[in-house]
């Protein structure tokens, strides 16, 4: 269970990094039984996606708005930093706007603003950092530093406590986006220790990678998602990486180059001109155009590569979950939206729940970074202004 409630009356905690808070309503003593609520402001902008969202007591989201890139790095196979940072500039008012109006929020009905530091890109953090900071300064509110991969942990987090049906701990997590492949022990009061995490490719960046080689949008891993139900799983023999060390690690550069080298064995060069010339002429090409130009030998590459990406995704979150004694996993980030894994996860009966975000949740969001500030705010875990963007911001 998380840590105790702040209690309405209770003086303002301290370590607000040097910030002059303004008395906000939900500190001052209540003479009348009062509605114990507490609105906080996300923003996140590590990446590619600019996100605001307005999260009550940590588990209510009253708005959730992302603006998305991919028009821009599409056609790069990619993310191209500076053009992310450029994108962010042009999103974080409207979007931090949309949020708090969706949410009918003033912003002096927030408690405080809660923003990504890291890890993530640097010029893209500072974007929704900085402009976290302005509107703390100019409003006199509290602000939250939150790590983008307790983020991801926190967007279960909020759907379970939602749900009335709180993840239990000792929990392992496993993290799996375009940046991350980590496997976390979460413990009660969101101490987290780091069990395992790859040590090349996360596995999202193996399917954006696998998907450009042949000729496929950036991100790969949707439309990968969509196609392997048409193929043979079993058809290609990719083998599971054997890790020396801790065996809890991950790694994928071994199959991106297993894939590659089964591409230049296979003569497929007119396919994948054939792809790359439908996402020239098309601005988005519907899944029935993508099926049309993808023949059977390459679905089921496609089934054979996303079946070896699960397995290694799956055995080992079960072997880090029975080492912990696990009372239940998480699965969070962008590949967790994946149907094939989540199919996986369910036919395998782990003997512990296993709790996925709905969709909306598992990719970029800033519903989960105003949910992973919920228990900060409680803790009085605030930051100064002076708080720094860090790319390689580690959660433990
Ligand atoms: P980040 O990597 O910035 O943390 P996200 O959490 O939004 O970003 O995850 C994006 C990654 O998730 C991309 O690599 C994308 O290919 C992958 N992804 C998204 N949907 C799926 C899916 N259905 N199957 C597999 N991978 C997916
Ligand atoms: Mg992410």
């Amino acid at each position: 269970m998380g840590p105790a409630r702040l209690a309405l009356g209770e003086p303002r905690p301290s370590g607000s990094g040097g910030l002059q808070l303004n008395p906000r309503p939900w500190t001052t003593p209540a003479p009348y039984p009062t509605i114990n609520i507490v609105r906080i402001l996300g923003i996140e902008s590590s990446c590619d996606e600019t996100a605001a969202a307005v999260v009550e007591d940590g588990e209510t989201v009253l708005s959730s708005i992302v603006a998305s890139q991919f028009g821009t790095h599409g056609k790069y196979g990619g993310v191209v930093p500076e053009l992310a940072s450029r994108e962010h500039l042009r999103a974080i008012v409207p979007v931090v706007r949309e949020a708090l109006g969706r949410s009918a929020t003033r912003l002096e009905d927030l408690a405080a603003i809660a923003a990504t530091v890291g890890p993530g890109l640097v010029g893209s953090l500072l974007v929704g950092l900085t402009y976290a900071k302005a509107l703390c300064f100019a409003r006199g509110l509290p602000l939250i530093a939150v790590n983008h991969v307790e983020g991801h942990i926190h967007a279960v987090i909020l759907e379970a406590r939602r749900a009335g049906a709180p993840v239990e701990f000792p929990a392992l997590a496993l993290v799996v986006s375009g940046g991350h492949t980590h496997l976390f022990e979460v413990l009660p009061e969101f101490r987290y220790r780091l069990l395992g995490k790859t040590r090349d490719d996360a596995a999202g960046e193996a399917f954006d990678k696998v998907a450009k080689l042949l000729g496929f949008p950036y991100p790969g891993g949707p439309v990968i998602d969509r196609l392997a139900p048409h193929g043979n799983p079993r058809a290609v023999p990719f083998t599971f990486a054997k890790m020396k060390g801790n065996a809890l690690d991950f790694s994928f550069s071994g199959l991106k180059t297993a894939v590659l080298r089964w591409v230049q064995a296979h003569d497929m060069q007119a396919e994948i001109d054939a792809r790359r010339a439908l996402l020239r002429e098309r601005l988005q090409p519907s899944f029935e155009e993508w099926l049309a130009v993808t023949p059977p030998r390459t679905l089921d590459l496609l089934a054979s590569f996303q079946h070896a990406v699960i397995a290694e995704l799956l055995i080992r979150a079960a072997a880090a979950a029975e080492r912990i004694d696990a009372r239940s996993m998480i699965a969070s980030g962008g590949v967790a939206c994946n149907a094939g894994l989540r199919a996986a996860a369910r036919s395998a009966r782990l003997p512990y729940p296993v709790h996925f975000p709905s969709p909306g949740l598992s990719t970029d969001n800033a519903a989960m970074i105003a949910a992973a500030a919920f228990p900060k705010l409680e803790r009085g875990d605030f930051a100064g202004l002076d708080a720094a963007a860090e790319a390689s911001l580690a959660l433990a």
